[in-house]
């Protein structure tokens, strides 16, 4: 072989340099967009799939990178996760999205409810549940409004102090959605067992329901499934109208995608509530 002759640190070792090299770099800029407030939460409705009407909406981070311009959470939040970074970058999503509801209902005055996504390194940190407990009470927001979403791989990881996290945040009154599901390497159990009030079909399975039947079968059947177990449903990634009219015949609770809207910014999004739903 190539390598032949040379060993393993030789042959890794430039690269490895180089690659760590990049992310305490990036480490360091994440760290400076925190401080310069270059972060910002983009919104996309939630809609009731029966009727149309908004219900809340999911906030999605962007960084505004003065160099690279407008980055997505893709590029950098599994960085911001393994430094460590993603425990006060989620903070400040968490207070951004509390602020932003409060704000809504002042200004629309709809009830509307803030989908906020928590990774595990974030979950896990023993301050977690004390950020929702300040940012809900700061902001004096019903915590029924919130809703923390928790992949599906999180829940399976770590179950005792998962439990123990999931049951504190449910007697606060936060709701909490399984996201991504189907993703997963899916116990079924932890479904019964844990305070969960919501599942977020993940897109992968919505995209083809109308061309697909095993697909359709899987989704049908989770909503089957979720309702029998008291859980709501949303469907996300909902493109087209037909996948609507899908997911309103199988009585799926709410739907959220481009049909309705991209996410979008604050101002965006409140100028999209007030020409859909005026
Ligand atoms: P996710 O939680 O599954 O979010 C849904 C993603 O699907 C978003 O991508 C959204 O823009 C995209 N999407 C929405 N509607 C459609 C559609 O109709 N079709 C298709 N193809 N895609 C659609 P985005 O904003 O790039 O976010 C990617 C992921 O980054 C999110 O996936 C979530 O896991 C993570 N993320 C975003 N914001 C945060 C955050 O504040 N904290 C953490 N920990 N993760 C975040
Ligand atoms: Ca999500
Ligand atoms: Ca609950
Ligand atoms: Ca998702």
């Amino acid at each position: 072989a190539k390598n032949k002759g040379k060993s393993a640190y030789e042959r890794f070792a430039p690269e490895m340099k180089e690659v760590s090299h990049e992310r305490l770099q990036i480490e360091s800029r994440l760290r400076r967009a925190l401080e310069l407030d270059e972060f910002e939460l983009y919104f996309q409705p939630i809609v009731e799939t029966a009727s149309g009407r908004l219900i809340g909406a999911e906030a999605l981070i962007r960084w505004n990178s003065p160099t690279m311009g407008l980055v997505m959470p893709d590029k950098f939040i599994p960085l911001a996760e393994e430094t460590g970074l993603i425990i006060p970058i989620g903070e400040w999503v968490i207070q951004q999205a509390c602020a932003a509801a409060s704000q809504w209902q002042e200004s629309t005055g709809l009830n509307l409810s803030i989908a906020v996504n928590v990774s595990p390194r974030q979950f896990r940190d023993p301050g977690f549940v004390n950020v929702v407990q300040r940012a809900v009470n700061e902001q004096h927001l019903d915590p029924t409004l919130l809703e923390l979403e928790i992949t599906e791989r999180l829940i399976l990881d770590n179950t005792i102090e998962t439990a123990d996290i999931l049951r504190r945040l449910d007697t606060m009154g936060v709701r909490l959605s399984v996201d991504d599901f189907g993703t997963g390497y899916s116990a079924l159990s932890y479904l019964k067992s844990y305070p969960f009030d919501t599942l977020k079909v993940d897109k992968s399975f919505v995209r083809d329901v109308i061309i697909e039947e095993g697909d359709a079968a899987l989704v049908k059947a989770i909503i089957n499934m979720a309702h029998s177990l008291g859980l709501q449903v949303i469907a996300e990634g909902v493109e087209e109208e037909a996948q609507t009219h899908f997911l309103k015949a199988q009585g799926c609770d709410y739907a959220q995608g481009y049909f309705y809207s991209r996410p979008a910014s604050g101002a965006d999004f409140v100028e999209w509530i007030r020409t859909n739903h005026r």
